[in-house]
């Protein structure tokens, strides 16, 4: 029988991992540390190659005009896509009002039980820096330990600066010497996402094992309403706008677009984290969407750091559910409120685990709505994130289509890729 490919090896893992997690329970978090091992070989490289490759991606476009241009069509996309996701979450949530109605007791038995957890949001949320001082913390005073802490938007700008400078160094020889050291790591970095990729389906099925078996499918059952509301509106943005976007932009074939992402998305609901499979997200677009390194290595560790319509779209929501459940009338000046705060707030939430509840307590405070209000949802909001993640990943694949398209640089035929 012929072996089934990894895409298909990572669903079956990710299955698995849920049926095992329902049926055993809590005591499946032993098989954890499998899953954390796939995660780490994973966020090894991100350091690395998001450096590398946006420093490469930025001096060969080489003309500044042309590198203005893909950065500008880049940021459009992104802040439309975001808007359209957060305007369809508030629409919908106008429209089904999963939060009138809810029995006070099932609202004082939320308080209870997910208080404390909403307490610890709100306070990191407060101690935020002002949005002067978060700017200014893009500029790194030393690269080398934004580095050594991940800090991405630091490393992002830094690269950025890096390759701009290096188009203009005037010996050919050192550009060249320069340039070709980091495509060689870039490029290894990349042949090592194929082989920790091989340990995926393991990975997944680790993980997942553990998130059922600790959470339990309980988490569903509760808030079922909100939590349709974000679901059905995270499906509806994926399948609707990105594919109309890279049929109508790029003539992309939505199942190929679908197809070739799928092991990101994979790996996006598995680890609720759009940078850890960022490395992911590069190699399938290069490799099976036909988009040219140039342009996905711009593209791509941008929009993890940046763009996230799934956050986006469930903030949305969240913040409507929460004005019903408190009999809160928010109004248009507010709704559109959410839609400003909704996308600073996106943009400011960081790639990992379960950062979207934390940067809602900003938009829930300049509506004016009580911050306990994350109480009530924090119960679902494991199983939530998941799903947004997908979307984010999701988002940044299809960015990375179109400006490739755009460019005119879309390959209708892409390289395989060893890892598919
Ligand atoms: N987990 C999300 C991501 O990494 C961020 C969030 O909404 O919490 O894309």
């Amino acid at each position: 029988m012929k072996k089934p490919s990894l895409p298909t090896q990572i669903a079956i893992g990710m299955v698995l991992g849920v049926i095992l997690g329902a049926i055993v329970g809590e005591s499946i978090v032993v098989i954890k540390p499998l899953g954390d091992l796939f995660l780490r070989l994973i966020r090894m490289v991100v350091v690395p190659l998001v450096f590398a490759s946006l420093l490469v991606g930025t001096a060969t476009v080489g003309d500044p005009k042309k590198l203005g241009r893909i950065g500008g069509r880049t940021l459009a996309y992104y802040l439309c896509t975001t808007a359209i996701a957060i305007s369809l979450g508030l629409l919908i949530a106008n429209v089904v009002q999963p939060g009138a109605g809810m029995d006070p007791t099932v609202q004082q038995q939320l308080l209870a039980d997910f208080g404390d957890g909403a307490d610890a949001s709100v306070d990191r949320m407060r101690t935020r820096p002002s949005v002067s001082d978060a700017l200014l913390d893009i500029v790194p005073e030393n690269p080398m330990s934004s580095l050594a802490n991940a800090n991405m938007l630091q490393i992002i700008f830094f690269a950025l600066m890096f390759g701009v400078a290096l188009t203009f160094v005037a010996k050919e020889a050192h550009k060249t010497a320069v340039l070709s050291f980091f495509e060689g790591v870039s490029d290894a970095m990349i042949q090592l996402v194929h082989i920790v990729m091989l340990i995926a389906p393991i990975g997944v099925f680790a993980l997942m094992a553990a998130a059922v078996g600790q959470f339990g499918l309980d988490v569903l059952r509760v808030l079922l309403l909100y939590a349709a509301c974000v679901v059905v509106g995270l499906l509806i943005h994926m399948t609707l706008v990105y594919t109309t976007a890279v049929k109508l932009i790029a003539g992309m074939s939505p199942a190929r677009f679908f197809a070739g992402i799928r092991p990101a998305q994979i790996v996006a609901f598995s680890t609720s984290s759009s940078g850890a499979t960022l490395p992911v997200t590069m190699d399938r677009a290069r490799t099976k969407l036909g988009v040219p390194e140039q342009v996905s290595s711009f593209v791509l560790p941008l929009g993890a750091t940046i763009n996230m319509d799934g956050t986006a779209l469930y903030q949305g929501v969240a913040a409507v559910f929460i004005a019903q459940v408190y009999g809160i009338e928010i109004g248009l000046g507010g709704q559109l409120t959410i839609v400003l705060m909704a996308t600073l707030a996106s943009i400011g939430t960081a790639a990992v685990p379960g950062v979207g509840i934390i940067t809602l307590a900003m938009v829930l405070e300049q509506i004016g709505l009580p911050l306990e209000g994350i109480a009530l949802i924090l119960g679902v909001d494991r199983i939530l994130d998941m799903i947004r993640t997908v979307t984010n990943v999701t988002g940044d694949a299809s960015a990375a289509v179109i400006v490739a398209a755009a460019e005119g640089q879309l390959d209708s035929e892409p390289v395989e890729s060893e890892a598919a």
